[in-house]
């Protein structure tokens, strides 16, 4: 502030900290939302209010345009729109697959793109968001670890990626109805399992999974969202006390040796640094149990000794396993286990007493299976070389 601005302001009516340009509400969380109704103007005593009926039409009625929220007044509705915009990332492309999987191409500021995929079930439609346009990590698995990355998204660009797929699963409520009351919801479930890795954006998550799980919109209980990791360890306690939603985590071997090469994050923070997180997890978060991810590479992680292993490792930690059946995406240096190899890999599992589904791969026909997502106009592809050089590098 220069030394010649005025200091006899109306406080109450004067915007003082906006910014140039409009401000985007969708991201904020309610304290900061509230700062931005003070900061328009809005006076202290109706603060309170007025946060509680914009984040009402914002994210439970789904209403973007603010002449549509019809319990402000008018002159206060005219100067939401002169000072903020209601906007979520742009729908680029939408391809749906045989098995009824959609897979939508995002825009984000910067004319970047990043991909999400809803999938519909019986008994429950899951999202699968993108929290990172690339990945600093470099999975060799992975087909996101082979795009740099570029961005973190912002908890606008994260929750944004629901209201999209609410807005074409046609799931909004009537303004004046609940979130909950119209019977099952199509899109019930999270999951933290697109591009990039969450635990590396953790403010933006958490604070797009605070918006999620708030009860007076989106509301998602905490335990429909999943957070996907890699193996952050020291995100992970932060991660049950500050979001608290499930955690799982990408495992995908049973020795250091291995993971070094399939998870590199792993010569960061190795198998028995992670297990030991894990298991601090459930008691922190309350949950029931950590979901182990395990994908399956053909003669590289999928023996019976590996099955046997996996389960000692894990042992007194309250877990499923879920089987991943390896997604090949072009060029991909790993093939998919033998179908009956799997099989007796979940058989040793269950056997000794852990839920070991194999996850049917859905989306394959379009690339939106787990690991395939890259975006289209990022395609500048790293080599394995490189891949492997990188791979030795510490994270941030
Ligand atoms: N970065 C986070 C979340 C995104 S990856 C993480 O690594 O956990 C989501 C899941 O898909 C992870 O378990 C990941 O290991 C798995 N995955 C990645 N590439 C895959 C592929 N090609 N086939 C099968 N699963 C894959
Ligand atoms: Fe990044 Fe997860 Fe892919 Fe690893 S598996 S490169 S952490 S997105």
């Amino acid at each position: 502030m220069s030394a010649s601005t005025p200091i006899t302001q109306d406080v109450m009516t004067i915007p003082r900290k906006l910014p140039e340009g409009p401000v985007n509400l969708v991201g904020l969380t309610r304290d900061q939302l509230r700062q931005a109704l003070l900061d328009m103007g809005t006076p202290e005593k109706q603060v309170k209010m007025r946060v509680n009926q914009v984040w009402q039409w914002i994210y439970q009625w789904g209403v973007r345009d603010f002449d549509a929220m019809t319990n402000l007044a008018k002159t206060y509705r005219a100067q939401l729109a002169e000072h903020f915009v209601v906007d979520i990332p742009e729908m680029v492309s939408k391809q749906v697959s045989a098995d009824g999987t959609r897979k939508y191409l995002v825009r984000i500021a910067g004319g970047h793109e990043v991909e999400v995929v809803y999938i519909p079930e019986t008994d429950r439609g899951t999202l699968c968001v993108s929290s990172q346009v690339g990945c600093t990590l470099t999975c060799s698995f992975c087909h996101t670890g082979t795009q740099k990355l570029v961005r973190n998204l912002t908890a606008g660009e994260i929750v944004g990626q629901i209201m999209m797929a609410r807005d074409d699963l046609d799931e909004w409520p009537e303004p004046g109805v609940g979130t909950g009351d119209a019977g099952p919801r199509l899109l019930s479930n999270v999951v933290l399992m697109g591009m990039g890795e969450p635990l590396y954006n953790f403010d933006n998550v958490r604070n797009a999974m605070k918006i999620a799980m708030d009860g007076e919109g989106i509301s998602l209980s905490r335990r429909r969202i999943t957070l996907s990791t890699s193996g952050v360890v020291p995100e992970i306690a932060k991660c049950a006390e500050e979001i608290g939603c499930m955690l799982a985590v990408s495992f995908h071997a049973t020795t250091d040796e291995v993971r070094d090469k399939l998870v590199p994050i792993n010569k960061r923070w190795n198998i028995k640094e992670l297990l030991d997180a894990l298991r601090a997890y459930p008691k922190l978060s309350n949950s029931e149990r950590i979901t182990f991810e395990y994908v399956m590479l053909k003669d590289v992680n999928d023996s019976d000794d590996d099955a046997r292993r996996l389960v000692k490792l894990i042992q007194g930690i309250p877990a499923k396993i879920n089987l991943i059946p390896f997604n090949e995406w072009p060029g991909s240096p790993y093939q998919r286990s033998d179908w009956a190899r799997i099989e007796k890999f979940a058989d040793i599992i269950y056997k000794a007493g852990y839920a070991s589904p194999i996850r049917t791969p859905r989306g394959e026909d379009i690339m939106a299976a787990c690991g395939q997502l890259k975006s289209a106009t990022e395609r500048a592809r790293k080599s394995r070389a490189q891949i492997e050089a990188e791979a030795g590098l510490s994270q941030q």
